[in-house]
Parts: structure tokens; C-alpha cells; sequence
């Protein structure tokens, strides 16, 4: 695990460094596996869930949006399977009593695909090839045991102790919940999706790799519904439309690859899935994925709540339950695949070093940031007024303390694609200094031109 971590250690100390995450509650000396959001993280969170909606609701006509609850009625739950079936499997080391995912040990140590194993010949594969703790080598472990990844939490609205209410794993089940609503209340025809964007929670046995896998986290879901006959066709179009909003965000295309689940390691809501995995440095992992629901969750929501839940076709009067494609993406998976991707430590030309992010400017938390050469007027008081022009249209920063140097590299660990100085030209003739992040070529830009040289850049 620690080589694991080791490999990010340089992008986990520059996002405390620089703002972007904090482990959680830190100063009780942190709680395992959650991270507070910084002034630039919280940013770049909100450009890829504001990206993705443009992209994937505003920019189509086939889209609504839902803002769904994260408490369901805990039946939903049941239907869904998942409180039968959400769990992982776990052992216990009892020397030293750490736990892990009973698949990950048998593939780390063993080398062997676990993903089809029962509980029983998961325990056999460990007790008989005596494998050893990660943590302390013992060769002494439990039997393996499933673990229910849902958290629980316990509502009192019937006076009665113990009502148990799950917090949601998915937030794709509160768009099937809301699916009879949206078709009565809203004009949409199939086929039609939904997209939803919300935090989910799993009670992860082995969290790790910093934002990775973490117990509470956003997701960007869009359950979409067609005909049966057009699940292949919507398939393939909806995998496209995800390697286009990974270019479209600045992933490196020769780091995003699909990886096909094979048949017997469907989830039980499944019948085909296809995972965008991305090239992390602690290794190739899952970034998105795309499953083919069938009419799972719309049948079992229709049979368990005792609701008709069908579609009727508005010129034949058929009736029926649509299927589902479903391409779901992880807003933290994002963040950290997009810091892997932007980051990098430049050696220059004078032999310095540099670390810059190279951001997507759409990405970017900062799209410019404005310097006076110096503190005095009037110096400041020119940049200010350049500043606020920028600001009505652009998130930017203004700073006005340190060597100018030292301000360049402060941007530069933040993505910031421009920045703008004020110097003792500008109070000539109106001309500033604009510097490129990835270049870092200046060249001067007259402040009456400075908005329209910019926006077909940041756009
Ligand atoms: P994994 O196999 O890595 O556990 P999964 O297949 O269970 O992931 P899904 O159920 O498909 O994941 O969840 C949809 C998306 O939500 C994932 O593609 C990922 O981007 C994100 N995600 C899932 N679990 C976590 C987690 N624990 N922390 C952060 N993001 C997560």
C-alpha cells in the first residue's frame, strides 16, 4: 500500500499545499478516507460537474435534469438488490487484525483473478496457499465473510427505534424511483435519459489511493431509456460520448482505455459492461463506467411497490418497460485522473525545476490571474481596474505580494493558463504583459483587446 501511495505522494502534497485537498478533519487528527475540498478543489469540482451538465443535458434534447433524495424509502433498497446483494468480501488478519477485500489479497498475493470465487473457495485459495499479511506477515486469517457496502442510519419518524434508512451507493436508483413522475409530468418521448448529480456512499473495506476510493463521494449519473431492440446502438453511442467528454475535459486519449467485463462478472443488474479505465500512477483502474441495466430496476421498482411503472408509445399505445443504458462517472476519479494528467515537473532551460498543472483552461479553478509589478500606485490601481473587467467574466486572481517570479510559480502549481502583470509600460501606453502557462511566452496585449485575445482561448 505505500509503495502505492508513494507514487502519488508528489500530486497529494501539492493539493495540500496549493489548496486543492485536505485530509478530513484534520486538526482531531484526521478521520480515514475523507478529504475536505479546498478553495481550488472546490473550483475544479464545480468546472467538471458544470462541464458535464452543459455537455451532457444543456447541449441535448434527449436530457432532463433530476435532483433526487439520498435517503430512499428502504424498500427501494431491497427491490434494487442491494441489500441483499452490495457487499464485498472481506478477512481479517487475526494477529494483527487488520481487514481487507478478500479479492484484492488473493489478487495481489496469489496473482489470481478472484472475482468469481465464492466466500468458501476464497477462504480455501488463502488458508491453503498460507498467504501472508500485507501488514504484519502472518499467515492467519479468518474466514471470509460478506460485508454490506451500504452505511446505516436509523429514522425515528414512527416513534419506533431502529427504522433503519440506507444512505444512498448509487444515485442512480432515485432517478428509477422518480421515472413515472418525469413521464408524467415533463414531455419526454423516448429515447430519454436523466441525469443526476449527487454525493453516494460506500462503506469501503479498503479505501486507499487518496481521492480514489473514498467512503463518501459525487457521482455524475445518467440512466438513459430505449427500446430493448435499441440497447446495442445506445450502447456504443453513449461509450463515444464518453471518450468525448474525456478529450473534451484534457484526459490524454493514449491514457484512457475500455475494459470489457466478462459474462460471469456482470453485477446482477447487468448484462453488459464496459469500464473506462485510466492510466493512474498506482496503475490502470476504473475511471467511469457504462452498464446495460436492461429493464432490472424499472421492473423490480414496478413489482415491489405494486406501481405500474410503463411507458406508452404515443402512436402505437404499446405498452411497456423501457431498458436502460446507464454511463456513470465519479466527480473525485475525475479530479485525481485530471491532476495525474495535468501534472508535471518541468526542468528549464536555466536548470530550475518548475511544477506547473497543465489544466484544460474549461478545467482550470483559476482562468487568470492579474499582477501590479508592484504594491504602489499607480501601479495597483490599474491592475484593479484590469482585474475587475476579467472577474465579471472569468474566475480570476488577483496578488499583488512577492517577487513577480514567485507569483508566476504559485499560478503555475494551480493551472492558471494566463496571467497578466501591470508594469511601468502599462501606464504609458496601455499594454500589459500576458504570460502563457505551458510556454511561458510573454507578449504584450493592449488592455482595450485584452477580453476578446482571451475568451476564444478560455472557451
Ligand atoms: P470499483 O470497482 O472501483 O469499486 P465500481 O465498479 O463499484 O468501482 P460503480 O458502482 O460503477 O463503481 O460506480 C460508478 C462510479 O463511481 C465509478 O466509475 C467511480 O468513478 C465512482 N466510484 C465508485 N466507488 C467509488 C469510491 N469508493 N470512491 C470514489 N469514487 C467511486
Amino acid at each position: 500500500m505505500s509503495q502505492i501511495q508513494d507514487s502519488l505522494k508528489p500530486i497529494v502534497a501539492l493539493c495540500k499545499r496549493r489548496g486543492f485537498v485536505y485530509p478530513g478533519s484534520e486538526i482531531y487528527g484526521g478521520f480515514a478516507n475523507t478529504y475536505s475540498f479546498g478553495p481550488y478543489g472546490v473550483e475544479l469540482k464545480r468546472n467538471i460537474k458544470d462541464l458535464w451538465w452543459k455537455m451532457f443535458v444543456h447541449e441535448r434534447r434527449d436530457m432532463v435534469g433530476l435532483d433526487g433524495p439520498i435517503l430512499l424509502h428502504p424498500k427501494a433498497w431491497k427491490a434494487s438488490g442491494h441489500v441483499d446483494g452490495f457487499s464485498d468480501a472481506l478477512i481479517d488478519c487475526k494477529a494483527c487484525k487488520s481487514r481487507f477485500r478478500c479479492d484484492h489479497l488473493i489478487e495481489e498475493t496469489l496473482h489470481q483473478n478472484a472475482d468469481d470465487l465464492t466466500l468458501v473457495q476464497m477462504t480455501d485459495l488463502v488458508h491453503q496457499n498460507k498467504v501472508k499479511c500485507p501488514k504484519c506477515g502472518a499467515s492467519d486469517f479468518t474466514e471470509a465473510r460478506h460485508f454490506n457496502l451500504m452505511f446505516q442510519t436509523h429514522m425515528s419518524k414512527t416513534g419506533a427505534d431502529g427504522d433503519v434508512a440506507y444512505l444512498r451507493p448509487e444515485t442512480a436508483q432515485a432517478i428509477f424511483l422518480d421515472y413515472k413522475n418525469i413521464v408524467d409530468t415533463v414531455r419526454v418521448k423516448l429515447p430519454f435519459g436523466v441525469a443526476q448529480i449527487g454525493k453516494a456512499f460506500r462503506n469501503e473495506i479498503t479505501p486507499g489511493n487518496f481521492v480514489f476510493r473514498v467512503i463518501e463521494f459525487e457521482q455524475m449519473e445518467i440512466e438513459y431509456f430505449t427500446r430493448e431492440a435499441a440497447w446495442e446502438k445506445t450502447f456504443d453511442s453513449w461509450l463515444q460520448e464518453m471518450h468525448r467528454w474525456c478529450k473534451r475535459i484534457g484526459l490524454k486519449s493514449a491514457r484512457v482505455h475500455e475494459k470489457e467485463h466478462p459474462k460471469e462478472q456482470l453485477s446482477h443488474y447487468s448484462k453488459r459492461t464496459v469500464d473506462l479505465v485510466y492510466d493512474f500512477p498506482f496503475g490502470t483502474s476504473e475511471l467511469y463506467g457504462l452498464a446495460y441495466r436492461t429493464d432490472f430496476d424499472l421492473s423490480r421498482h414496478a413489482e415491489c411497490s405494486g406501481q405500474t411503472i410503463d411507458y406508452t408509445d404515443p402512436e402505437t399505445r404499446e405498452k411497456f418497460i423501457p431498458h436502460v443504458i446507464e454511463p456513470t462517472f465519479g466527480v473525485e476519479r475525475t479530479l485525481l485522473a485530471l491532476l495525474c494528467d495535468a501534472y508535471e515537473e518541468e526542468k528549464l532551460e536555466n536548470g530550475e525545476m518548475r511544477t506547473v498543472l497543465h489544466f484544460a483552461p474549461c478545467i482550470a479553478p483559476v482562468k487568470v490571474a492579474v499582477f501590479p509589478l508592484m504594491k504602489k500606485e499607480p501601479l495597483a490601481e490599474k491592475a484593479q481596474a484590469v482585474f475587475a473587467t476579467l472577474q465579471a467574466l472569468w474566475h480570476c486572481e488577483y496578488d499583488e505580494s512577492g517577487a513577480i517570479g514567485k507569483r508566476y510559480r504559485r499560478q503555475d502549481e494551480l493551472g492558471t493558463p494566463f496571467c497578466i502583470t501591470i508594469d511601468f509600460d502599462t501606464l504609458e501606453n496601455d499594454t500589459v504583459t500576458l504570460r502563457d502557462r505551458d510556454s511561458m511566452k510573454q507578449e504584450r496585449v493592449a488592455i482595450r483587446d485584452l477580453v476578446s485575445h482571451l475568451a476564444p482561448k478560455l472557451h
